[in-house]
């Protein structure tokens, strides 16, 4: 066999997120994200936005029945090695999505998405209390500092409190949570991660730059990316995939994208 002809094999990831038709965020930057990071990436739509890099239109919510036929079509046919959820817009598929949960067989990474950056709500208000359950399943919960508000109640104004409110997040039965301090005010960016053994500190360099539309995304695709190699085969472990992904993000800010007339987007292929 040729080398053109010789087949690839690269381990499945799978995102569970909404349609950003700006290009930057939501399954798109998921996609580009995981294929960048050397995995085959699948897809589950929940919602459909009408967005650029100025703001969200109008979204809709897919159907449940149609977001079920869409999980039960890829897990019944590829081995996934790993699997993140984003966007999730609505109660009830923040319900099925925990259901299904209950036999995933991979590592879990749910980046909890609610506010886009632009200010405009991604998830349903009603649909909070739906979150407990897919936490539970959860091997790495990814929030930033407006998410982690929502979700403990402390607002973080420094790694002490992210670490407070990463163990807050451990109580309610992930694995660990990667608490992203992009929003706070410090020289240089630092994400705290919090599992049950360590708590650590990714530092990387803060760019200066408004371009950081589809930034989370990013960050919580390139590490179900680097998940899915190692329970493939690859060394590493949870920090060393997060550490990877944080530079793959740093990258990928320095590399922006500067398209449409809003702030542009990160570089998803860095
Ligand atoms: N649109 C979709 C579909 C998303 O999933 C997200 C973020 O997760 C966003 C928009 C918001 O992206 P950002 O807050 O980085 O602008």
């Amino acid at each position: 066999m040729s080398r053109t002809d010789a087949p690839t094999t690269l381990p499945v990831t799978l995102t569970i997120a909404g349609s950003d038709s700006g290009g930057g965020a939501g399954i798109q930057a998921d996609l580009k994200t995981m294929a960048a990071c050397g995995t085959f990436g699948t897809s589950v739509l929940t919602a459909v936005t009408a967005q650029n890099t100025q703001g969200v239109n109008s979204s809709f919510a897919v159907p449940t029945a149609e977001i079920d036929a869409q999980l039960r079509a890829i897990r019944s046919d590829f081995d996934i090695a790993a699997i993140k959820t984003g966007m999730l817009a609505t109660a009830e598929t923040v319900d099925l999505v925990a259901e299904h949960a209950r036999s995933f067989d991979c590592p879990l990474v749910v980046d909890p998405v609610m506010v886009a950056t632009s200010g405009d709500r991604l998830l349903a208000e009603n649909a909070m209390d739906a979150y407990d359950d897919l936490i539970a399943h959860a091997t790495l919960v990814t929030p930033n500092t407006d998410e982690v508000a929502m979700l403990t109640g402390i607002e973080p104004e420094n790694e002490r409190d992210m670490r407070d409110a990463g163990e807050r997040l451990l109580d309610r039965g992930c694995d660990a949570a990667l608490l992203t301090g992009g929003h706070l005010p410090t020289d240089d960016v630092r994400d705290v991660l919090v599992t049950l053994e360590h708590v650590h500190t990714v530092t990387h360099s803060r760019i200066d730059t408004v371009a950081t539309h589809g930034a989370g995304c990013t960050l919580s695709s390139a590490i179900t990316a680097y998940l899915g190699r190692q329970s493939d085969g690859d060394d590493g472990d949870l920090r060393t995939a997060v550490e990877a992904s944080t530079a793959f993000l740093e990258r990928a800010i320095r590399y922006h994208h500067d398209v449409g007339a809003g702030p542009g987007a990160v570089h998803h292929a860095v």
